[in-house]
């Protein structure tokens, strides 16, 4: 029997991805499921980005390209987020990645050892604390609170840095909230950061151009933080190709070298054609991109206040992203017996809030990037499920009852 190392043990997963398997899986066997678990645009990949990337390869563009990335696309990138934030940043200092989740991977890596710690948003993305914990550092949970509109507080989070914080992590607009950091509570983290130059910030901003009120307040656009700031963005979400595995960073250049060695350690070089797919993706034209965001508008307009007038939900309005979080404590079911219920007999997927870290217990998340039909469908077919429940007060308390059980490793 191989042995393992003791490491793989502390890896965590992301639930979306079990869910997804289940949903398909019920699929399979005929029955009828709405799937609003995966995080995914349900868009396809606009076509003019995909004619660059089918062109590409036909123009023999197969080979490996420079790890950090071919220089047209880098150049884009820094074209990109001067268009948006009006910061000015060398390419050089741009490392492509096969998705976002790898410059996550890297910067954690590169801080995490035993004996350090690292702040993370709590409920936030799985994967930091996951990764966190992979790689021995202690994962330090940074809440976000539902009053806030699942923001932090700049005072709290500064006071959760010890002499062994090497990493804070932020994600605004926030999956799995849709929660967005008001730019005064960044101003705040910002200014006491100052006191902890030793700390860096990672800011995984890959829901930046989904806000669906105000605008997006980059971290890149504080001069302050330019030598301890790594931005974490990518094509996933904002061109609807999570498929095609693209992402990239922006490094402090003292920190790039390490992370360009760690991406030559693992993966050399990304996918050469969704390179050039990249391209045009930032280049092109933007309405496909804008059209995606105007209809998650719409989404949301109808499913936070349809999910508000379900029986036990509370539903915060999320500011970015296309999640919905609501609290269903009112519903007397623990978050994932409800996600199992839900998706074994109402037919609909989403994720218990506990899959995105302790502080997410009493909530489910939804994924409104399904079309305005399938959602109605959903609410309807939950609406239909909690009225049954009612009527059965007994299955009611056997839920609650598996809710106290610890949750499944
Ligand atoms: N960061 C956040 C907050 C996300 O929600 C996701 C994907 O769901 C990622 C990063 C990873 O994106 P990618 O699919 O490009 O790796």
């Amino acid at each position: 029997m191989p042995i393992l190392s003791g490491r793989m043990s502390l890896l965590g997963t992301e639930s979306a991805f079990e869910v997804l398997a289940r949903a398909t899986a019920l699929q399979r066997e005929g029955r009828s499921i709405i799937n609003l678990g995966i995080g995914q645009p349900d868009f396809p990949t606009p076509g003019h980005i995909v004619e660059a990337g089918r062109k590409a390869l036909a123009d023999g563009h197969h080979g490996y390209t420079p790890a950090n990335g071919i220089l047209p696309l880098r150049e884009a990138v820094v074209a990109d987020l001067h268009r948006r934030h009006g910061v000015t940043i060398s390419p050089d200092r741009v490392l492509v990645v096969p998705g976002g989740k790898v410059t996550m991977f890297f910067a954690i890596q590169m801080f995490g050892e035993p004996g350090a710690e690292i702040i993370y948003p709590n409920p936030g993305f799985p994967i930091y604390e996951s990764v966190i914990r992979f790689s021995g550092a202690t994962p330090v949970p940074m809440p976000l609170h539902e009053s806030k509109g699942f923001s932090f507080d700049a005072e709290e989070v500064l006071g959760l840095i010890t002499p062994r914080t090497r990493l804070i992590i932020l994600n605004s607009p926030g999956n799995p909230t849709g929660g967005v950091v008001p730019k005064s509570e960044l101003d705040r983290l910002v200014a006491g950061l100052e006191r902890h130059p030793q700390v860096a910030v990672m800011s995984d901003e890959i829901y930046g151009e989904m806000l669906y009120e105000g605008t997006h307040t980059s971290l890149t656009t504080y001069p302050e933080l330019e030598d301890r700031l790594i931005l974490l963005d990518g094509w996933s979400k904002t061109y609807a190709m999570t498929g095609w595995r693209l992402g990239f960073g922006v490094w402090p250049a003292s920190l790039l070298p390490h992370a360009e060695r760690l991406a030559i350690n693992s993966h050399s070089c990304v996918n050469a054609a969704a390179q050039y797919a990249g391209i045009a993706a930032m280049t092109g034209p933007r309405e496909p991109a804008a059209r995606m965001v105007a209809s998650f508008a719409e989404r949301r307009a109808y499913i936070v206040p349809a999910l508000q007038a379900l029986p036990g939900f509370r539903c915060a309005t999320p500011g970015g992203a296309f999640y919905a979080f609501p609290n269903i404590t009112g519903t007397g079911f623990g978050s994932r017996p409800l996600q199992s219920l839900l998706l074994e007999e109402a037919g609909v997927a989403s994720v218990s809030g506990t899959s995105f870290g302790a502080l997410g217990d009493g909530h489910l998340r939804f994924s409104y990037a399904a079309s305005l039909d399938a959602l109605k469908e959903a609410v309807a077919r939950i609406g239909d499920w909690l009225q049954k429940q009612g009527r059965e007060p007994s299955r009611e308390t056997e839920a609650r009852d598996e809710a106290l059980l610890p949750p499944a490793a």
